[in-house]
Order: C-alpha cells, then structure tokens, then sequence
C-alpha cells in the first residue's frame, strides 16, 4: 500500500486522532510505532494508528512528521487493538489512552531498549551469617539480608532504597562483610525450587479444567475462601503454560503486591519474572514492560496498568481478588483491568481466571448467565477453618474510646494464651472530628464538605480529601473554649486505648501514616512475624495478602462503618473487606474468630453474612439489585463536572441532557444532581447518569453524546469526565 497519510493518536484532550505525512522513506511504518509530530506549537510523541491513503483534511494543510521512532512496532498488534477498543468503550481521548498505557520513558519519546541495573544479591555466607548471627545490635542488616533472602534473583539498589529505605552506605559495608555481591547478569541464577503440595480434590478439578482450556478463549471464575489454595491453583496453571513455552499475565491488586506474593511464584517456577506496579522506577518499568514483550520473562505480576503489557505469547490471565476496586482506575482513562482481562483474553485466545474468596456481583452474574465457567475451592486447606464470625452488641456496653469491655476481654484472653491478636478500622488518624463541648463547633474543611481529621501525634488536622492541613487549635475558633474533644475513633486512638489497657503488650498500628516512612511497614511486618509485637491495629492495608498464622481473634471496631453509605454498592465493600479482615483469621493450626463491635445487631446485611457468609449475601444483594435494577442487570456512565464556581456545572449539565436525546429510547437520563460531596478541593460538583438495560444502545448513545457534549460552550468552563461502568457515583 502506498500510503501518504498517518493517523496518529497525539497525547491531548481531545477527542481525536491526527492526520499527518508520510516521510518520503523506503522505511516500512506499522501501527504500534511511535512517531514524534508537530502539534501546535511544540513536538509530541505520537502513536502511529493507521495507515490511510488519504484525509478528511486538505493535503496543504496536512504537516509531515518530524521522525519515526520505532524500526519495528513497539505495540503489538494485539495490544494496538485492545487500546482501540478501550478508547471507543471507555469514550476517552485516543492520545490519553497511549500515554497512560506506555511506561513513562516509552512515552517520553526514549528507545525501546531495556538498560541493565546491577543486582543486590545475598552470597553464600550472608546466608549463613544469617541463621548463625546474632542481630540484635544490626537490626536493619538482618531486615536487608532477610529481603534479600526471599528475592534470590537479586534485588537492584534502588529497589532496596525504596523499599526498606536502604542506602549505598550500608550495601559497601554488607559487601565488604561478603555478604551480599552485585551483579548484572540478566538471568537469576538457577534456584532450588520449593516442593508442591498434592492438590486437594477441589484444586485438582480446577487445574484441570483451566488447563483443557489452554489453547482457547474461556473465562473462569474461582471462587474460593480465603486459605482455600486459589494461589496453589494459579502456580500449577502457571507452570503448565510456561511448559508450554507462554507466558502467563497474574493480575493482583497494588495493596496484595507483597514481597511474599512474589517470593512464593520465584521459588516455585523455574523461569524468569518481572513486576509492574507504581513503586517502580521508571526505568524499572520499562525494563519490565519490555522484557514481557520480548519473551524473556516467563511471568508478569503486576497491578491494574499491568493489563497493557505487551506480551509475546501469552497463554494465561489470572485476577486475583477480582471484585478489588482498585482494578478500576478512578481518573483519568478511567479502565477496569478485570473487565479489559476479559477482552483481552478472548482476542489472545486464551482462557482467563478470576480468583476471589468474595466475587463481584457482576461476576456471579457472569456465571449465571453461563458467560463465566464456575470453580470453587469450599474449604480452608487442611486443618484449618473458616472463622467463625460473632455479632458483638455494643448498644449500652461500657466503652474505653470505642473498643467495648467485652472485646477488651477476649483479646486479654488471646494474649494471655500468646496469640496474636488483629482489631480492624478502616480509618486512620486519631478521631475523625474535633468538636467544641461549649457550642458544637466542628473541625471541618475549608475547601470540602467534610470533617478535618484529627492527627494527635502530629498534632494536626487534616483533610483526607484535599491533604489541606492546619496545627490543632489550642481553644474553639469560634467560642474561645479549651474543652475541643475528639469525636469517634481512628487508628491511632484504638493504638493509645490498647496501650493503656495492656501496657506490657507490643503494637504494630499499619496504616499510611505509621508506614509513610520506607521500609517501615516490612520492618513491622517482620516484628508481627517474629512474635514481637502480638496485637495489630489496622486499615485496610491490613485485610489483604498477609498471612499472621497465630492471629486467633479479629476485632471489628467498627462494623456500623459501611451499613449506611451513601452508595449502592456500599454494602457489597463492606461484606468484601469484613470476609477479607476475616481471613486474616486462624489461617494455621489454631482456629480463629471474628467479633463484630455494631449497634444494630439485628441488621439484614450482619444477620445474612453471619448465618450465610457471602453466598447468602451475594444471593440476596443480587436480588435487590435486580428489584431495584442497578447493576449488574443495568449499565451505567456517569458524566462528572466540577468547577469553582457552583452554578458552572449546573449550567453544563442541563446542556447535556438537553443533548442527550436517545432515539432507541432505551437509555435514560437520571440528574444531573450534586455529587453525594458537593465540594471537594474548594470545586463544586455535580453528575448525570446515564443508564440503560443493555450496554449497545448505551453505547452508541455515548458515541452520540460524547460528540455533542465536546461542542457545548458551556463545557469549555468546566472540567467533565465520563466513566462508563462507574465503580462508586461519589
Ligand atoms: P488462597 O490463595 O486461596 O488464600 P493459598 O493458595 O495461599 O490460598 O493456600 C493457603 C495455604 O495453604 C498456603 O500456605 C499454601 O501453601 C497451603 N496449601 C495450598 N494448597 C495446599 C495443599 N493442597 N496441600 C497443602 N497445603 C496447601
Ligand atoms: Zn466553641
Ligand atoms: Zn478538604
């Protein structure tokens, strides 16, 4: 073909790709190759998408590109094609799209070749020095060595630095021990891989079904609880495609991205691995991303962006945990990594296995509806059960600051028998509010409709939706009075009652506050490990991937937290995180508990999961999402827009619905309304949903809309944003 004309995907706003020149070259261009073009006044990097023979455009107003910067497509064709899909599904800006798909440095325009980094590896006699040495004066030289350990393929220096805040200054002084040796070999050296376990039965009929699948499109769902052996069913899958000489894509949440996660694939597969995630340096990124694409890494694990990996031949796709809603990028091209796992696995060919011990309801109805195949690991793996779960009623029980006496003394009981012990709250800082005892002033956000948290040890409030920050009043800003308590509970506030009650005791409170700092949450990890500290105080960083064997009782501080929120899919989270904390729970030989701290004892969501677990909750939401026609029976998309001033979105809105005609009648236009936090970072917001039955009509309704909505006058004063399957309506 002899084509004059590249469409090219230029990062920008708009809404469209750009014609451009072809060079005069004997060079054969391909999509998937970027090219570096002039847009308006300065250069970009662009993505080339099409090759045409000619243009909407005049050719004297067509400009020629200024360089190709690919020899060879660096988007295979595969992956050119998901982004295409995503682009018209999700309605974004194509140019965006690329741009959020490629590692920085691809994006920048550098070439794609990966750069070699020295690794950090433990020797022999770090090894031994390891067991025989005695750490207590080197805490941190054992931390390093430990890490170190469960990384056999060694680590380079600026992982080490990022993840346990470790410098060039200790490494020279390990190296000089003899301890640790730096090397640039690509390849880890071969390791001694750990023994499989024999698979239970459940396990067994899992594996094999995947595994017949191999070869072909097929979507699975593993349902599993948690310590039912969904990861030992990921390995055996895994190991069988690498076999087959594929590579297997495990998609896993950021927060489950633990360094036991990996250890765990490094010592059971023989073959190289790679890491996506947002911790990575940009050329760490890169490198991985490369290394998948040129065949040399058997297995990427990676969060949510890792669904835009290229893969030379990929022969598997594995979410775990697929209900997390961090799969769903909440900004920007907002994508779910699950669902795009589902396309991308039917244009591969290949099977796909969506792992939860708590499903999506999206995904149950998938399997309902015999789009999913279903397998289900029902037991905890040997000895151990599933805990127990108790509804403690708070309602008149004596309270130290938010933990009841009851519960103050069955952790008591656990402890004295040397148990571990786990208390849940998904809220961190010391009490959410500070309010005056003299005349009811409440700290709240300048710029938010919400409370200022109160942050006693920084002595501080601040703001969790904007970061805004200010030192704590020493008296009421509005009365003068000194008597500023602290309302509700937070993390920190459960960590000093407990330091109180058991003085002798050690705590590890894990939130983002207690391990903002490098390398400190490994450092309390390995403390719960080591038994140093036997009660953890927690968020959610807490309720996922980790694995305390001798944690006995799990405390729910707070179970009222998620009963009455604002959104329809506030009790689905809640029963997911609950299941998730509970896990946490009795995961060794010694059987566990779970004691839920509520005031409505009597509430249907408590009641079903405690006398059902989550199939009996997912059973009835799943009803009352069809009573109610919500997703999963209905589609949805949601048009966002904020502005400083508040009649600006207003303004927009009106204009949208008014645009947004139907003739298929099939989709409705719910709005627009203030969002449920009407002012957020001093701007003003406001929504539309848009829903329908079915999604093609809903779709081509948006390809409608979305072509209307850029004209608007009203538009250009606001900022908007669509989000198709939108995950909360916040
Ligand atoms: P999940 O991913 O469902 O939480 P895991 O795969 O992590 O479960 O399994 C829980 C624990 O049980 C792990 O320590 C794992 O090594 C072990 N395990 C898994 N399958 C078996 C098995 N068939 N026999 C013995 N131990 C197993
Ligand atoms: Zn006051
Ligand atoms: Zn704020």
């Amino acid at each position: 073909m002899n084509a004059k004309i590249l469409r090219i995907a230029v990062p920008s706003p708009l809404y469209r790709s750009f014609d451009y020149l072809a060079p005069e070259t004997d060079m054969a261009l391909c999509p998937g190759m970027r090219v570096r073009v002039p847009f308006g006044t300065r250069e970009q990097v662009g993505m080339l998408v099409e090759l045409r023979e000619d243009s909407p455009v005049a050719p004297e107003s067509l400009r020629p590109i200024v360089a190709v910067l690919d020899s060879e497509p660096l988007l295979p064709p595969d992956l050119l094609e998901l982004s295409l899909w995503a682009q018209r599904y999700y309605h974004h800006p194509p140019g965006e799209v690329f741009s959020t798909l490629l590692p920085a440095w691809l994006r920048q325009g550098r070439p794609a070749r990966p750069h070699l980094v020295p690794r950090w590896r433990i020797t022999p006699a770090g090894q031994q020095a390891l067991t025989a040495g005695d750490w207590r004066r080197a805490p941190r030289q054992q931390i390093v060595l430990n890490y170190l350990t469960q990384h056999p393929a060694g680590v380079p220096a600026e992982q080490l630095r990022h993840e346990l805040a470790v410098g060039s200054d200790s490494l020279r002084a390990l190296l000089a021990k003899g301890w640790v040796e730096k090397t640039l070999e690509a390849m880890p050296v071969p390791r001694t891989l750990t023994t499989p376990p024999v698979l239970n039965s459940a396990q067994e009929q899992a594996v094999t079904e995947v595994c017949a699948a191999l070869g072909g499109f097929a979507a699975f769902l593993l349902d599993g609880v948690t310590g039912s052996g969904k990861t030992e069913v990921y390995l055996r899958v895994v190991e069988t495609v690498l076999n087959r000489g594929q590579q297997a894509l495990v998609m896993v949440p950021e927060i489950g991205l633990t360094p036991q996660l990996l250890a765990r694939f490094e010592s059971r597969l023989h073959s190289r691995l790679a890491v996506l995630h947002s911790g990575l340096s940009d050329l760490e990124r890169m490198n991985a991303w490369l290394a998948a694409r040129d065949g040399s890494i058997g297995v990427l694990i990676g969060a949510r962006s890792a669904i835009f990996a290229p893969l030379e031949h990929a022969g598997v796709i594995i979410v775990d945990e697929e209900h997390d809603p961090s799969f769903k990028q909440q900004e920007g091209f907002r994508y779910h990594a699950r669902d795009l796992a589902i396309v991308r696995a039917r244009q591969l060919n290949i099977p796909v296995v969506l792992g939860s011990a708590t499903p999506s309801l999206e995904s149950l109805l998938n399997v309902q509806r015999s789009r999913y195949r279903y397998l289900c690991l029902p037991h905890r793996v040997g000895a151990a059960v599933e805990p127990p779960i108790e509804i403690l009623d708070i309602r008149a029980q004596p309270m130290n600051d938010g933990l009841s006496r009851p519960l103050l003394n069955r952790i008591q009981a656990q402890l004295e028998q040397g148990n571990q012990v786990l208390l849940f709250l998904n809220r961190r800082g010391f009490a959410p509010t500070l309010v005056c005892h003299e005349c009811g002033w409440l700290s709240e956000c300048r710029h938010c409709d919400a409370h200022l948290i109160l942050h006693l040890r920084r002595r501080r409030l601040i703001c969790h939706h904007c970061g805004a920050q200010q030192p704590l009043p020493s008296a009421c800003p509005a009365c003068g009075s000194i008597d500023l308590r602290a309302l509700g509970q937070g993390t920190e506030r459960i960590e000093a009652v407990l330091k109180q009650e058991f003085p002798e005791i050690g705590l590890a409170r894990i939130d983002r506050d207690s391990t903002r700092r490098k390398g400190s949450l490994e450092a309390l990890l390995q403390a719960v490990e080591k038994g140093e500290r036997q009660i953890l105080i927690g968020t959610q960083m807490l309720a996922k991937g980790h694995h305390f064997p001798n944690v006995t009782l799990v405390g729910v501080v707070d179970a009222d937290q998620g009963l009455f929120g604002a959104d329809f899919r506030a009790s689905e989270r809640m029963a997911q995180l609950l299941l998730q904390v509970a896990g946490r729970a009795g995961r060794a030989e010694k059987p566990g508990v779970v004691v839920l701290q509520t005031h409505y004892p009597q509430h249907p969501l408590l009641q079903t999961l405690v006398g059902g677990g989550y199939p009996a909750f997912a059973a009835a939401a799943l009803a009352e999402r069809q009573a109610a026609q919500l997703p999963p029976f209905t589609c949805q998309a949601l048009l966002r827009a904020d502005a400083l001033e508040p009649e600006l979105p207003w303004a927009f809105l009106t204009q949208a619905l008014e645009v947004g005609t139907d003739p298929s009648r099939e989709v409705e236009l719910l709005g627009p309304v203030p969002a449920p936090m009407e002012r957020r970072e001093g701007r003003y917001r406001a929504q539309l949903l848009a829903q329908s039955a079915k999604r093609p009509p809903l779709q081509a309704f948006l390809d409608r809309w979305v072509e209307r909505l850029v004209e608007l006058k009203t538009a250009r004063k606001v900022r908007w944003s669509l989000d198709v399957d939108p995950q909360d309506l916040l």
